[in-house]
C-alpha cells in the first residue's frame, strides 16, 4: 500500500514536470485545440471502437431517480455501449 502510493506521487511529480516542459515548447501550436486531452477523450468517447465511425449518442432521462442514461450506438457495426450515468442537480 505504501509504496503504491510513493509510486502514484513520483509519477504525478513526472507528469506535472512534462506537461510544463510541454506548455513551454508548444506555447505555439497551443491553438490546435484537438490536440489537448480534453478532446481527445471527447473523440474517443464519441467514435465507435470497431470501425471508427461517429456513435449516436442518445440520453435517456429518468426522471424518477433523476439520472441520465448515456447511451452510444454505431449505425455501421451495431454495437452499443453504454456509459455513465450522470446524476442531475
Ligand atoms: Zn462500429
Amino acid at each position: 500500500m505504501e509504496i503504491e502510493k510513493g509510486f502514484k506521487e513520483v509519477i504525478e511529480t513526472l507528469t506535472e514536470k512534462q506537461s510544463e516542459k510541454q506548455s513551454e515548447n508548444q506555447s505555439e501550436e497551443r491553438t490546435d485545440i484537438t490536440s489537448t486531452p480534453q478532446r481527445r477523450y471527447v473523440r474517443e468517447h464519441s467514435t465507435c471502437a470497431m470501425c471508427e465511425s461517429t456513435l449516436e449518442i442518445r440520453h435517456d432521462v429518468n426522471r424518477a431517480d433523476l439520472k441520465v442514461k448515456e447511451e452510444a450506438h454505431c449505425p455501421s457495426c451495431g454495437i452499443r455501449v453504454r456509459s455513465a450515468h450522470h446524476l442531475m442537480h
